[in-house]
């Protein structure tokens, strides 16, 4: 499968049409961006790590029922998806406080949840993707109610799914974010990229950030900690 032409670059990806209308191919790119992209970046051989573990990763989730856009990987940077109607809003799940929920709610760092935390956030870089929920979402038309019942699912299911893989591989998943789309305008399947760029993973051990906050916090290693969570994905 060939790429056609662009359709659009985005901060960590770009994507572009193939001969067939229901498929595109997904380009993982080096460039990382946080803080609603004011702070900026490149991560040696980025796009090659978040393609490898999004794919094996998505593989993973098929394997157990989880319908996602993934098709096949095409080479160290691409991917074959399907292509999706992405509905505006990001799925937190959180397992341990960090990041934006340490901050807003004024904990600690580390604290392990009684249960899982869901959190829908509105997908908007210029309003620094406010937290809202599921009132928001169906009274705005962004989805229905039954579209927000898969999609619900679908995200505690991902996560009982990935701690268990990531714990094998001694990583903590701390929380992570998840996009949904619709495919052919009827089904509801997982779409983006699972990977240390949308994961906070820390080694089991140490509590040694494995992730993106390396990057985001100035942490150093960036390069060698992606490799490293690549390795032990595929070990
Ligand atoms: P937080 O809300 O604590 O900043 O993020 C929670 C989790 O979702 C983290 O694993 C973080 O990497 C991921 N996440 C949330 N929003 C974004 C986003 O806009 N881009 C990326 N790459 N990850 C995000």
């Amino acid at each position: 499968m060939e790429k056609v032409k662009e359709i659009y670059e985005g901060k960590a990806k770009k994507v572009f049409e193939t001969p067939d209308p229901d498929l595109y191919i997904q380009e993982f790119k080096d460039d990382a961006t946080a803080f609603d992209a004011t702070k900026k970046g490149t991560i040696k051989g980025k796009g090659v790590v978040n393609n490898k573990i999004s794919a094996a990763v998505f593989m993973l989730l098929e394997a157990k029922g989880v319908k996602t856009h993934f098709v096949k990987l095409l080479s160290d940077r691409e991917m074959l998806v399907k292509k999706l109607e992405i509905i505006p809003v990001e799925v937190t799940i959180r397992n341990i406080v960090a990041g934006g929920m340490a901050k807003s709610l004024g904990l600690e760092e580390g604290i392990e949840l009684k249960e899982p935390v869901l959190e829908y956030h509105y997908k908007s870089d210029k309003l620094h993707d406010p937290l809202f929920n599921e009132y928001h979402i169906r009274a705005l038309g962004l989805a229905t109610g039954d579209e927000m019942d898969a999609i619900r699912d679908y995200s505690f299911r991902v996560n009982e799914i990935l701690k268990e893989f990531f714990l094998a591989k001694g990583l903590l998943l701390v929380d992570f974010k998840l996009e949904f789309g619709r495919y052919k305008r009827e089904m509801i399947l997982l779409g983006d990229e699972i990977s240390p760029d949308t994961c906070r993973l820390w080694d089991k051990e140490t509590r040694r950030k494995m992730d993106k906050d390396r990057f985001r916090r100035d942490l150093g290693g960036i390069e060698e900690t992606y490799r490293e969570v690549l390795k032990r994905v595929e070990g």
